[in-house]
């Protein structure tokens, strides 16, 4: 049976329906775009009888590639195996891992994040004699990943630069591809960068992906770079059946390296190719869609696009102004659970800021009132240091050379291998060109070495052989380097909360180990790569070598991979807290903005030039389309961030929407000077109507949020707002089992005057909870 189509609406058809040749898509947000690359894929399998592996689709992040191939799989069923849906990122690295070797590395390569390669930046530097403080490794990190993205060799940014930061990094740049070869390692940048060199000077590796991708997509083209629009390009130039799909008011990441003229020079770079516009929007309200065509009106170098919605107006925009931050969270927080009460889930709601920094207080705030959240971005998982250090074994393990992961971890937990030892063999490593735990292993044998290091050295050199004895089964290698290397015993005997939490995140990361092996089956750890030494044609298609991945392996690049932007899972009932960045392609029922004021959104930096300006305004363009139903907007008269006490004007970006599609709520009355929301909250149990306080009228903030607290406090049933800072509340001591509205059950650790600790059975986690606020009680 063929798909049906009749649920496109005509463009949408068109573009499904029009498979050779170049295809551009250019349309407005929530126009159906990633809708009609889905179904395209669905058609060409499913109807036009095309092999699921000549099929190649690019999304932008991991998380969308795993929706793209849930929807593409909804349709056509198991068929959809075999064709490759990932990022730039993760397709090069499968790339590269098929051949890795003609590039002068090793199949078992490791990739750095951004600790990584700082680290080994600031490693250099020190070699080199440079001074961070006349040289910011970041501003030399920003220029060598600049040179990576538009695919210049160091040679060439050498021979290129004059300034002199541009060329303190050159010198740098050349030294830093030598080391990271050494260590048989690439960055995230390096991956787009050797991908493309692999292309470029290994034409019968080239003409393998070109031969098998005969249909290739691409998502949010508006944010590719330039080394990812080179890399297309050659994918693309045999068959020339190339769908790219964007938009350029959403056109976020310049300051990463995206060229929107990727998008608006492609007609010219494929003359003979179709524009399809998509003009109806389907996501949102027709308020909320207005308010978004009125601010992007006002950029003067786009596309002149119009979209329009079928739908009702819907609800007005709703304006907040905040007396501050903290009112701003606890109003948001009262919103949420008033549309919750209405029947709204928590994962349809969403709340975005411009900067991570703005999420502690949003956090507080809602742990304060037992609003479940999640956050995307932010400090990672694997980013914490302990989960680092485990990563690093596991690293030493696969890849042997890479000497930044082995000094990370030589003398943790402590064993007695001290700096002076470190630096000797660094030293003897750069003269004899081995790595260093070849240098390690030597120097067992090294009697100018006093005993006792060598003892250490050679316990360290044995956690890392335990490892490898149970290569093949990741679930023991990794038991065995958390066991052996003594990182939980140095940690209990630590005995801090700190240090107990830093366990149960070791003990969590097992739980990581466990969910990928579920997601990873056996089939999904192979992957196939086409090469030039054609063997039968098999399954897979002609020229595709099957090749079984390493387990560890696999799984260090699997984290490796894992992007702030994937973490945004679908798991739990909770409302996602996230930069306005991560937002891009998603929707929610519901979404709040918060710190619309200049300075903040727009950025302070931006203000001072015009085309920064309307890259923000593009950001302001993603935030409100993101909305379906309601769209609330927040600022406050006075924000403390940074440390600094700040008064901004109210954002341009709530002039631009016409007065007609947004309204005020509870207005604040300027000039309070309240000192928190929870002293109002205690002062006022003022009778509310418990619903939208104050909507549509000029109402006294403070006893708008009066109502809302009570109404919120109502409904959790732990106490009243009257009861708020009254002591009434029981007194905790260590040892007290206690109930958590959001977080269940759990045991009282510690209390510090009006703060307690509470270690929560379902997770293991402790967390740090205001004991007069929390919606906790004693069971
Ligand atoms: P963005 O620019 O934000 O990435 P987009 O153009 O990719 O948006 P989609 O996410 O594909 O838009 O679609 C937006 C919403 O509209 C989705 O919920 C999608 O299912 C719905 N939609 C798109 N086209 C149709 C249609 N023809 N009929 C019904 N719903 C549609
Ligand atoms: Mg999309």
């Amino acid at each position: 049976m063929s798909i049906d189509l009749s649920v496109l609406n005509g463009p949408q058809r068109q573009a499904v329906e029009c498979t050779e040749g170049p295809l551009l898509v250019l349309a407005g947000a929530g126009s159906g775009k990633t809708r009609v690359l889905t179904f395209r894929i669905a058609h060409l399998v499913n109807d036009l009888g095309v092999a699921p592996w000549e099929i190649l689709a690019i999304t932008f992040t991991n998380k969308a590639a795993k929706e793209m191939q849930t929807r593409v799989a909804d349709i056509i069923g198991p068929r959809s195996r075999g064709m490759w849906v990932s990022t730039f990122h993760s397709m090069c690295v499968r790339m590269l891992r098929a051949d890795a070797e003609r590039l002068g590395f090793s199949r078992n390569f490791t990739i750095y994040d951004d600790s990584d390669s700082n680290r080994l930046v600031k490693e250099i530097m020190a070699e080199l004699d440079i001074d961070p403080r006349r040289f910011p490794i970041k501003a030399l990190r920003g220029r060598i990943s600049q040179a990576k993205n538009e695919l210049m060799v160091p040679g060439d940014f050498t021979a290129r630069v004059s300034d002199p930061v541009g060329k303190v990094a050159a010198r740098v740049y050349e030294r830093l591809q030598d080391r990271l070869r050494k260590a048989n390692a690439f960055d995230f940048d390096d991956l787009l960068l050797y991908g493309y060199l692999l292309l470029k000077h290994y034409p019968d590796a080239l003409e393998a992906y070109q031969e098998r991708f005969r249909y290739i997509m691409v998502d949010e083209y508006q944010d590719t770079n330039h080394a990812q629009y080179e890399i297309t390009r050659l994918l693309a130039a045999r068959h020339r059946n190339i769908m790219v799909v964007g938009d350029d008011d959403q056109s976020i990441y310049s300051w990463r390296g995206a060229d929107l003229r990727n998008i608006l020079d492609f007609e010219e770079d494929y003359p003979s190719c179709t524009t399809v516009k998509l003009e109806q929007n389907y996501r949102s309200v027709g308020n909320v869609l207005k308010a978004a065509n009125a601010v992007i009106a006002n950029n003067t170098e786009r596309k002149v696009k119009n979209l329009f919605t079928e739908a009702q107006d819907g609800d007005p925009v709703k304006v907040y102004c905040a007396s501050d931050e903290r009112d701003e969270g606890r109003w948001i927080a009262g919103r949420i659970e008033q549309r919750r009460g209405e029947g709204m889930s928590y994962n349809q709601m969403a709340v975005f800021y411009r900067t991570n920094a703005q999420s502690r207080m949003i956090e507080d705030m809602f742990l304060r009132a037992g609003v479940p959240y999640r956050i995307v971005g932010g400090t990672r998982f694997f980013e914490r240091q302990e989960i680092s250090d485990v990563m690093a074994y596991l690293t030493c393990v696969v890849n042997p050379s890479d000497d930044i992961a082995a000094k990370r971890v030589v003398n943790v937990p402590r064993r007695g291998v001290g700096k002076t030892t470190v630096e000797l063999l660094e030293g003897r490593a750069r003269e004899t060109g081995a790595t260093f735990l070849q240098e390690a292993e030597m120097a067992l044998a090294d009697q100018s070495l006093r005993a006792a290091t060598r003892t250490a050295l050679g316990e360290f050199l044995g956690v890392l052989e335990a490892g490898r004895s149970f290569s093949g089964d990741l679930r023991r290698v990794v038991e065995a380097i958390i066991d052996q290397s003594g990182l939980i015993a140095a940690l209990e005997a630590e005995g801090t909360d700190e240090a107990h939490g830093r366990i149960d995140n070791i003990r969590e990361f097992l739980g990581v180990v466990d969910e990928f092996a579920d997601t990873h089956t056996d089939e999904d750890a192979l992957f196939e790569a086409p090469t030039a030494v054609s063997e039968a044609d098999g399954e897979d298609g002609p020229g595709v070598r099957t090749l079984r991945g390493d387990s560890l392996a696999d799984f260090i690049e699997w984290v490796r991979l894992r992007t702030d932007l994937d973490a945004a899972g679908d798991d739990g009932n909770a409302v996602t807290l996230m930069t306005v960045h991560a937002s891009k392609g998603l929707e929610f029922d519901c979404v709040f903005v918060a710190g619309m004021e200049e300075s903040l959104f727009p950025s302070a930096r931006s203000i001072q030039e015009s085309a920064s300006v309307e890259e923000e305004r593009r950001l302001a363009y993603v935030a409100i389309t993101r909305a379906r139903k309601y769209l609330y907007l927040t600022y406050a008269s006075q924000r403390t961030i940074y440390g600094q006490t700040q008064v901004n004007p109210v954002s341009r970006f709530i002039h631009e929407i016409p007065p007609e599609v947004r309204s005020a709520v509870g207005v604040g009355s300027a000039g309070f000077s309240g000192t928190g929301w929870e002293k109002r909250g205690s002062r006022r149990g003022i009778a509310g109507s418990g619903t939208e306080a104050g909507e549509g009228r000029v109402f006294g903030r403070s006893s708008a949020s009066g109502a809302g607290e009570r109404a919120r406090r109502g409904k959790t049933g732990f106490s009243s707002a009257s009861e708020g800072r009254s002591g009434a509340r029981a007194t905790f001591s260590s040892g007290d089992k206690v109930s958590h509205k959001t977080f269940g059950a759990g045991v009282v650790t510690k209390v510090d005057g009006d703060t307690i600790f509470v270690r929560f059975s379902k997770t293991g986690q402790v967390k740090k909870l205001l004991k007069d606020y929390a919606p906790i009680v004693k069971v």
